[in-house]
């Protein structure tokens, strides 16, 4: 799109010239149709939970007399839901409009091991609940990289969140670290030709329901969530663009491989820590 300025220099009713100043917008025109377009969904989708929550409590007033008790368990256990989805939307969202907001986050030294290790930590109950294995490979002594710690740990927790969302019982997900230059140490069957020195690749892979090769571009996009019967109450389509926003600001790109019914892993690589660059603040601005 095109902005037309146009100048005329008028001179004792004469004009004496025309200054036309011709000026690309489209990248703008394109940015705020994307955050009017953010902004109209979030309202869509916070007014769902907020309508049913509203509409349980009113029918719980009303007419809670006439209910039986496990009538009203129900009503109060749909409201807890509605709140918790509730609360992971806000969640996400302030997430996402921090990343957003043009604040500085400092990239320094980060130790995956450590990383990985406190994400495992919040999930593991999880996936015992569900019946799912956990499992964690990371190589030993890999070297720090460059990133930024709680980034990362929100991604190592987006990704292995969605990885046991979508396996089933007797399932694995899989969390690996290792450098690019040393052998792999199991076979997830990522491409690994590209292979560079100071380069860690890290992999998050489930033995899950896989993701159709038509919906493997999309599932980045904002609110975008696969039609199936998985889908309850939990997710907000939120986390994976969190992802995206995160490895972009790491300079990466986050690759899956997927098939339905066999699992789906995701990988990027970070590069590593090198002691003679200085720590530097990451200006986070909006793509
Ligand atoms: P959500 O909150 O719905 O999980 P995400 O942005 O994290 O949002 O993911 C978007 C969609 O991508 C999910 O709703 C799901 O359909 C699909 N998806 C993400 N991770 C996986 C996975 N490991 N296995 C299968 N489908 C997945």
């Amino acid at each position: 799109r095109i902005l037309l300025t146009t100048v005329l220099n008028l001179q004792r009713e004469s004009i004496k010239g025309i200054a036309i100043t011709v000026q690309d917008i489209t990248r703008e025109v394109e940015l705020n149709e994307a955050k009017s377009q953010f902004i109209s969904n979030v309202s869509h989708e916070l007014r769902t939970p907020l309508f049913n929550i509203k509409t349980y409590i009113e029918t719980l007033h009303d007419y809670g007399e006439d209910l039986g008790l496990e009538e009203r368990q129900e009503f109060l256990q749909t409201v807890n839901h509605e709140t918790d989805r509730l609360t992971r939307l806000v969640n996400d969202v302030l997430d996402l409009s921090k990343l957003e907001s043009g604040r500085s986050y400092s990239f320094d030294g980060v130790d995956l091991a450590q990383a990985i290790e406190q994400t495992l930590r919040t999930y593991q109950l999880n996936a015992k609940d569900k019946g799912v294995e956990l499992i964690q490979e990371v190589a030993p002594n890999l070297p720090l990289v460059m990133g930024n710690y709680d980034l990362l740990v929100q991604v190592f927790g987006n990704l292995i969140g969605n990885a046991l969302k979508f396996t089933t019982a007797g399932g694995k997900v899989a969390i690996r670290a290792y450098q690019l230059d040393a052998k792999p140490n199991s076979s997830s069957g990522t491409p690994r030709e590209h292979s560079q020195l100071s380069q860690v690749r890290i992999e998050i892979s489930d033995t899950g329901i896989g993701i159709a090769t038509e919906d493997q571009h999309s599932i980045f996009e904002r609110f975008f969530r696969v039609e199936n019967r998985v889908h309850t109450l939990e997710g907000t389509g939120l986390g994976l663009s969190i992802v995206r926003n995160i490895i972009d600001r790491h300079r990466s790109k986050v690759h899956l491989v997927s098939e339905v019914g066999v699992g789906t892993t995701f990988w990027f690589d970070l590069a590593v820590f090198d002691e003679k660059t200085p720590p530097k603040l990451v200006d986070i601005t909006i793509e």
